[in-house]
């Protein structure tokens, strides 16, 4: 085990069983020569325009920022990207990577099920074989994802452990890819896990930013005050914080999902009601109960559904870099439905988190100040349990 490998501050590492050290190791050492290779970045900048529809949008919401009274407001279109979501930048390039290591087979966690498609999408587009670990009761609440996984060829296995839910899927995609290295790659989904991951998956998120920052200068002359982003492992929010934070006076706020409040126990908003710890593989903030063990968490959102946040953004804390708010099911609904309204974009309910807090903070802000906003996925796929959280029963 390595102690000093793949730090954020005190956080992230590599707390792993000696059977998985090979396989992170020639990640770690094939990730380092392709993240400099010229034709790697073109092969897959050409899959990330010509397949996935980058670049996004930077959107002036002008209709938001009228009615808001106050900071002027840019949404990050990552909802327009291919199968809805950011989680494309990051399977296209893990997926490259598997194929130039030799690779025929990837195997991935998912909640709700968008990592999942995502994964199975990138396997379908590059001939790869594709098994998808998700918790039993996330299969049931999310059928049409499984389906859309399947139609791609993907295989899905249900997970019974623990909760049956996505910390048990992560924990049993793991163990898989111990027992199966030759062949697999392991695309995990957010920048958490044992280093190299967080570190891979940042920088191939980190094209929302680097392609903002340029978008933003050419509309405004001037970079942002604010970026905002919602926050589960944290793979969204980091890609849009990291080529900001050099740029002191780029306020970088995380929106955590609260759930039914961050004084109950049904919540999942990690930094604001965690402790250190170490679980799947790395040093961060996990929700925990009095006794150390992994809390169960909740969220009416099941992409923000995970006990803990990737080990940078545990050090963005430590180092008050970037600020993390919690906001809770009702702020993230009510937000959901406004931007639906009043600008015509449905967002997925993890990004309706971020837009929650945006409510609260343009209104107070001057109308010099700039926010951007990333709407990190579509929110179809929420309309039936949103409408149900409002007491409509609709057909999905
Ligand atoms: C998965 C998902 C998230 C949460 O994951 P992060 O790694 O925190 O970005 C947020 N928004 C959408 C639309 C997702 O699918």
């Amino acid at each position: 085990m390595s102690e000093s490998k793949g730090r954020f501050g005190i956080h992230g590492g590599q707390y792993i069983p000696e059977t998985l050290m090979n396989a992170v190791n020639e990640l770690e050492e094939v990730y380092n020569h392709y993240k400099n290779d010229d034709q790697f970045n073109s092969e897959l900048t050409s899959l990330l325009d010509e397949y996935a529809g980058r670049p996004s949008r930077l959107y002036y919401a002008s209709s938001m920022t009228k009615d808001l009274g106050g900071a002027k407001i840019y949404l990050k279109r990552e909802d327009l990207n291919h199968t809805g979501s950011h989680k494309i930048n990051n399977v296209l390039g893990q997926a490259l990577l598997a194929k130039k290591m030799g690779k025929t087979r990837l195997i991935a966690e998912t909640g709700a099920g968008q990592h999942g498609v995502a994964t199975a999408t990138a396997a379908a587009l590059l001939g790869m074989e594709c098994v998808v670990f998700m918790g039993k009761l996330d299969t049931e609440r999310q059928a049409l994802n499984v389906y859309r996984m399947k139609l791609l060829g993907a295989s899905v296995v249900p997970v019974t452990t623990g909760t049956a839910t996505l910390k048990d899927a992560v924990s049993e995609a793991m163990r898989e890819w111990t027992s199966r290295i030759s062949d697999t790659h392991y695309c995990l989904g957010s920048c958490m896990g044992p280093h190299p991951f967080p570190t891979i998956v940042r920088d191939f998120q980190s094209v929302i930013s680097r392609e903002s920052r340029a978008q933003i200068l050419k509309a405004e002359g001037r970079l942002p005050d604010y970026i905002l982003a919602c926050c589960g492992g944290g793979s969204n929010a980091i890609g849009s914080f990291y080529h900001y934070i050099e740029d002191k006076d780029v306020k970088l706020v995380g929106c955590e999902a609260a759930g039914r409040g961050i004084d109950t126990f049904e919540t999942a908003a990690t930094i604001n009601t965690g402790r250190e710890g170490i679980f799947h593989g790395m040093k961060s903030y996990f929700c925990q109960d009095e006794f150390g063990q992994i809390a169960p968490v909740y969220s009416i959102s099941a992409g923000l559904d995970y006990p803990g946040i990737g080990p940078e953004h545990a050090m963005l804390h430590d180092t008050g870099r970037a600020s993390y708010v919690a906001v809770t099911d009702d702020e993230a609904v009510n937000a959901f439905e406004y931007l639906s309204r009043i600008e015509g974009i449905i967002p997925a309910i993890e990004s309706a988190h971020a837009v929650a807090y945006a409510m609260k903070l343009a209104p107070a802000l001057d109308s010099d100040k700039i926010i951007i906003i990333t709407i990190s996925g579509r929110g179809d796929k929420d309309c039936a349990a949103i409408a149900r959280y409002r007491g409509e029963d609709i057909n999905e």
